[in-house]
């Protein structure tokens, strides 16, 4: 069996459901489980009829004529989602009234966008002789905490879901279609698991059910080499990692949800990354280090809008404890350290989390001297840095041509990463720069 999760872009109307099928159809004797988004862009207009409703406003008339006009279009009826517009009039409605979207509220309200989605896709592939059920993600048992907008799936889970799908395996007499992005609690409430949560979703399946492969249909040709919506020239990526990819995502890259890769990596489900608008481009496969993180630089990454905190020890060198007592304070405020730099006595690191931050500093005041910096970004090389001396020559000779110093350099322990800090003004030349280099690496490669 194999995990095949559509992203909103492949579900956002008509035409590209019916592209869907078409990829589906062509799968079928893989006995695809198939997890799917909401349609393009139903999560943001979710989220924009609840502040309306805050406002003495409700209003689904867009969401309801576009989901109108997909399954005209599609030549379906309607029947598939009546009642669900119905309990969402009922929610909005309860909005305005108490004027109040709680976290667990939020939930609930954006959970009409993947519920919706599987129940339309279902029904046109049931209209197209494909036999298809649709699945709320806790009716095959994907339970999570009760951390609402960022919940955590439940050990649990895993052996529910193979319970739920396992006798597809030998029987497969339907394609299963499952909301991705939702769980419940063990209170019996929506969860979810943060913007772009449907990529956790597949994975988890993947993993559940030991998927020959998870593949998650997007609008790219893969995992890129920078975002192309910021660099021109990217190109895809064929094999990396899945703690490359796991670090891509966490340094800013929004292609993957940043805990994706955890599931797959822990029972090494190969994830390929693919375009749904050019199915027959081959995309890219994630999987274990050994096999994957060959090859110079992966891709560069850009992180916005982060703190750089540089912190000097008032006493000389020689000095034990002050590493462990600065950051004993960052740890006693829940203030997570991204990207570090270190010497005896001075540090710089990052954080993208500034609540209490105010509290830390007059803490460490008391024994360093700390300079808040804001303002700043994260660039990224995702690579095997084991070749850091070659990647860091040909990109720095670009940097310095350009007049450009990144303020701080890491790189982590994972040997997958090497960070530089620049102004926030800077870093999208910066960006563009690095991304020049790569290129350079790649043909002198191929
Ligand atoms: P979906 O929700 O359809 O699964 P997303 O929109 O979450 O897909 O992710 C795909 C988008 O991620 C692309 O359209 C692209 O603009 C963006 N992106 C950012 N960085 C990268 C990268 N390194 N490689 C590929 N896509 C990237
Ligand atoms: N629909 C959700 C979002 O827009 C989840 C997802 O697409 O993965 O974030
Ligand atoms: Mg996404």
């Amino acid at each position: 069996m194999i995990v095949m999760k559509f992203g909103g872009s492949s579900v956002k109307d008509a035409e590209r459901i019916s592209s869907v099928k078409d990829i589906i159809i062509n799968n079928i004797n893989e006995k695809p489980i198939i997890v799917s988004s909401a349609l393009g862009k139903t999560t943001d207009l979710l989220i924009e009829a609840g502040k309306n409703a805050l406002e003495g406003t409700v209003d689904i008339s867009h969401l309801v004529e576009h989901h109108t006009t997909t399954t005209s279009s599609l030549g379906i009826t309607t029947e598939c989602f009546e009642a669900l517009f119905d309990e969402l009039l009922e929610l909005l409605e309860g909005i305005r009234l108490i004027k109040e979207i709680s976290p667990k509220t939020s939930d609930y309200l954006v959970s009409f966008g993947e519920r919706l989605a599987v129940r339309v896709i279902s029904s046109y592939l049931n209209a197209n002789n494909v036999p298809a059920k649709y699945h709320d993600a806790w009716d095959i048992g994907m339970i999570t905490d009760d951390n609402y907008t960022d919940a955590k799936i439940s050990p649990k889970a895993y052996q529910n879901i193979k319970i739920s799908l396992e006798p597809l395996k030998e029987n497969y007499t339907y394609t299963p279609i499952i909301t991705g992005f939702l769980g419940k609690c063990s209170d019996g409430f929506i969860t979810t698991f943060g913007r772009g949560g449907s990529d956790l979703s597949a994975t988890t399946i993947g993993a559940a059910i030991k998927a020959k492969e998870v593949q998650v249909w997007k609008d790219v040709d893969g995992l890129m080499t920078a975002d192309p919506r910021l660099v021109d020239e990217t190109r895809p990526v064929n094999y990396v990692s899945f703690e490359e990819a796991a670090e891509l995502s966490y340094f800013g890259a929004k292609v993957l949800h940043p805990l994706s890769m955890q599931p797959a990596k822990e029972h090494n489900i190969p994830v390929r990354v693919k375009n749904s608008y050019s199915p027959e481009t081959i995309g890219t496969i994630i999987g274990p280090h050994e096999n994957y993180a060959q090859g110079p630089i992966k891709s560069i990454t850009i992180k916005r809008n982060i703190t750089l905190i540089d912190v000097c020890s008032n006493r000389m060198l020689g000095a034990w404890g002050f590493l462990a007592k600065v950051f004993s304070i960052f740890d006693k405020y829940k203030i997570p350290v991204d990207l570090l730099a270190s010497s005896e006595v001075s540090i710089s690191f990052t954080i993208d989390k500034t609540e209490e931050l105010l509290s830390a500093v007059n803490e460490i005041n008391e024994f360093a001297e700390i300079n808040v910096l804001k303002e700043h970004a994260i660039v990224s090389l995702i690579c095997d840095a084991k070749n850091s001396s070659a990647i860091l020559d040909n990109a720095f000779g670009k940097l310095a041509t350009n007049g450009l110093n990144p303020k701080v350099i890491s790189q982590g322990a994972s040997k997958s990463n090497i960070g530089m800090v620049f102004e926030e003004k800077d870093a999208e030349r910066a960006l563009c720069i690095l991304h020049s280099s790569i290129l350079e690496l790649y043909r002198e490669a191929a």
